[in-house]
């Protein structure tokens, strides 16, 4: 989301929040259920200049999110079961499922305690082509060159551009216009970018990737514990929308399949990369159906109705990240109302 959207999306927070309004709006926007989007979980950074915080919450985050979910009249529930709930004809109680994206290896070590001892079930969703190595996160990359470094160039269509990245203010500046500018782009070109970028300014990505993702070995560890789903989030993590539709399918299969391979289970539930509309659009959303996933999620905002029985490959989600890390929020994402109102009282989006 671009900044001025969510500065304003978190003022209406407040504004529903200390009017008082969610109560009142509360039984049109409900829903069913809902399903929370995380990645890594753990202690804060220090640094002022992180700018993929939002991709982040403290352990004590989550674990009062999990206090506060149970003392609303909810379930947690796998993924499996709110498929369930959302094709069963009947009465169901109202849900929420925990989503990780990715397959960071602090899941394993800080969220899988926690979660572990509060009995929640929980999905992650894991890029295949980033386990053990060789993974691009190319976001981490791109923030840690600017954090490093006081100026930098690139080539920028066709441009030779050089930035100062002195102080935070530029830095924020500049990794914004960059990271915009390369979602915007072919994933290709992206993906090189980011690794000349590296490299010449010596991020190594590999290592990167090492640190911070899991090994078949430690996924195969959580998987073990049945509160665990492992779903697919692609091959190689790239925005399907923008890819052919051969390679976008194929990259959905090709994950799958090693997970599959790995584990020896076939994933039946998948994260798209990014999931937002300009990475996940109603083509994909077909793609997902063909590779037969049971459902799919995006990142598009919102609750689940009993109208998403017929978009189980278009499943929005509610973000639990860096930038909300307050209590209050989380009452508010169980009443809905701000995505009702984000949504303009439409409960489905997906087109
Ligand atoms: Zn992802």
């Amino acid at each position: 989301m671009a900044d001025w959207k969510k500065t304003a999306f978190k003022a209406g927070l407040d504004a529903l929040y200390f009017s008082g309004a969610h109560h009142m709006l509360a039984p049109f926007a409900r829903g069913t259920g809902v399903i929370f989007t995380l990645h890594h979980v753990r202690e804060a950074s220090r640094r002022p200049f992180s700018p993929n915080r939002i991709l982040e919450v403290t352990p004590d985050f989550l674990d009062a999110v999990i206090e506060r979910v149970r003392t609303h009249d909810v379930d947690i529930v796998s993924i499996e079961e709110a498929y369930r709930r959302l094709t069963t004809p009947g009465e169901h109680n109202r849900f929420v499922v925990f989503t990780f994206d990715d397959g960071y290896r602090d899941n394993l070590e800080i969220a899988h305690p926690i979660l572990k001892k509060h009995e929640v079930p929980f999905t992650v969703y894991v890029t295949s082509g980033y386990v053990g190595g060789g993974g691009e996160l190319w976001w981490r990359a791109l923030e840690e060159v600017i954090a490093r470094q006081d100026h930098i160039g690139a080539v920028i269509e066709g441009r030779t551009r050089y930035f100062d990245t002195r102080t935070l203010a530029e830095k924020e500046a500049v990794f914004r216009e960059i990271y915009w500018w390369l979602r915007s782009i072919d994933e290709d070109v992206l993906r090189a970018f980011v690794r000349d970028l590296a490299e010449r300014y010596r991020v190594d990505m590999d290592d990167m990737a090492r640190c911070a993702l899991m090994t078949w070995d430690e996924i195969r560890r959580l998987a073990a514990d049945p509160l665990v789903t492992i779903g697919a989030h692609t091959a190689n993590h790239y925005a399907l929308a923008k890819l052919d539709r051969d390679r976008a399918l194929s990259e959905m299969r090709a994950g799958a399949a090693a997970i599959a391979a790995e584990l020896g289970v076939m994933p039946e539930h998948f994260a798209y990369p990014y999931g937002d509309p300009a990475s996940a659009g109603s083509r994909d959303f077909a793609l997902a159906a063909e590779a037969g996933f049971k459902t799919a999620v995006t990142t598009r905002k919102g609750m689940l109705f009993p109208e998403h029985e017929e978009h189980l490959m278009a499943l929005p989600r509610v973000s639990l990240n860096g930038d909300y890390q307050a209590i209050r929020y989380l009452d508010l994402f169980l009443s809905g109302t701000p995505f009702a109102v984000f949504n303009g009282f439409r409960r489905l989006d997906v087109a």
